[in-house]
């Protein structure tokens, strides 16, 4: 049997969906010359197999995942790019201007996507990304470089708790922060429980937490008539936007992602 047959085989016997697509995506990885093999690329078409049998994600283990109009790279440092987040992306670019100069902040930026994607379509646009965790930082600079955006991008390792921009500063912030309440985590999915980072899943007891701590200090570091993306998890869009309209902003549109379910608040200030 040909490899690539094989492949299929042990990728349908350890239940994986879309093994075909999977075989394939290994084997120009690994091997771009196939059917021609090194040994060498044998053995690691044979590893990266294993991994996946064992549940390890494929963008994981071939270390870049494509996001909107992108190829970003991930490790278990970022949570991995989801194609419902290009959501959020698309709902800025439609409330950016394609000329004027801007500041955008991205809280807990991760891999960078939604920062970046937005950055590759506005030209005229500097943007700040901010993330607790350091090893996340250096993949999205690392992003950064290879899409040729550090001149417009800075990366802040912080909580953004401890962070003080002076009012007014940014015309549209966005965020897609942790929002699993703690007690569903052990419920998801091995790819996404084992791999992801915990911190980049973790929304405290109900969810809402960062929800919470973002509304404390979002509506001061948006300009007035700027606005506020957040992504949100299943049946969350009502409560979130009740956080943030009691601080004051104005509900613009509720989005929903490629399942149909809500999944990014939009506001103004
Ligand atoms: N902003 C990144 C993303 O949307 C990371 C989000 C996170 O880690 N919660 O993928």
């Amino acid at each position: 049997m040909d490899i690539r047959e094989k492949m299929i085989q042990t990728l349908i016997s350890a239940k994986i969906p879309s093994p075909r697509l999977e075989a394939d995506r290994i084997l120009k990885s690994a091997a771009p010359q196939y059917p021609n093999l090194t040994e060498k690329e044998y053995q690691q078409i044979k590893d990266m197999l294993n991994r996946r049998c064992s549940h390890e994600p494929l963008d994981k283990i071939i270390g870049c995942r494509e996001f909107y109009k992108s190829v970003f790279k991930v490790s278990t440092a970022v949570l991995s790019p989801r194609p419902d987040t290009e959501i959020l992306v698309e709902s800025a670019l439609e409330i950016l201007p394609t000329e004027r100069p801007q500041q955008i902040l991205d809280l807990g930026t991760g891999s960078g996507c939604i920062l970046l994607s937005i950055l590759q379509e506005r030209p005229q646009i500097q943007g700040i990304g901010i993330d607790i965790s350091l090893a996340a930082l250096q993949i999205a600079q690392q992003n950064a470089q290879a899409q040729d955006l550090m001149t417009r991008v800075n990366f802040i390792n912080s909580n953004w708790k401890d962070l003080h921009f002076k009012a007014d500063t940014f015309d549209m912030i966005v965020s897609n922060p942790p929002y699993i309440p703690q007690e569903e985590i052990k419920t998801l999915d091995p790819e996404v429980k084992d791999y992801d980072p915990l911190i980049a899943l973790d929304g405290g007891t109900d969810g809402l937490k960062c929800y919470h701590e973002l509304a404390e200090i979002i509506p001061l570091w948006l300009k007035t008539g700027g606005h506020v993306l957040l992504e949100v998890g299943a049946g969350q869009a009502k409560t979130v936007t009740d956080i943030f309209r009691q601080r004051g902003l104005k509900l613009e549109a509720i989005k929903q992602d490629l399942a149909g379910i809500e999944r990014c608040v939009i506001m103004r200030k």
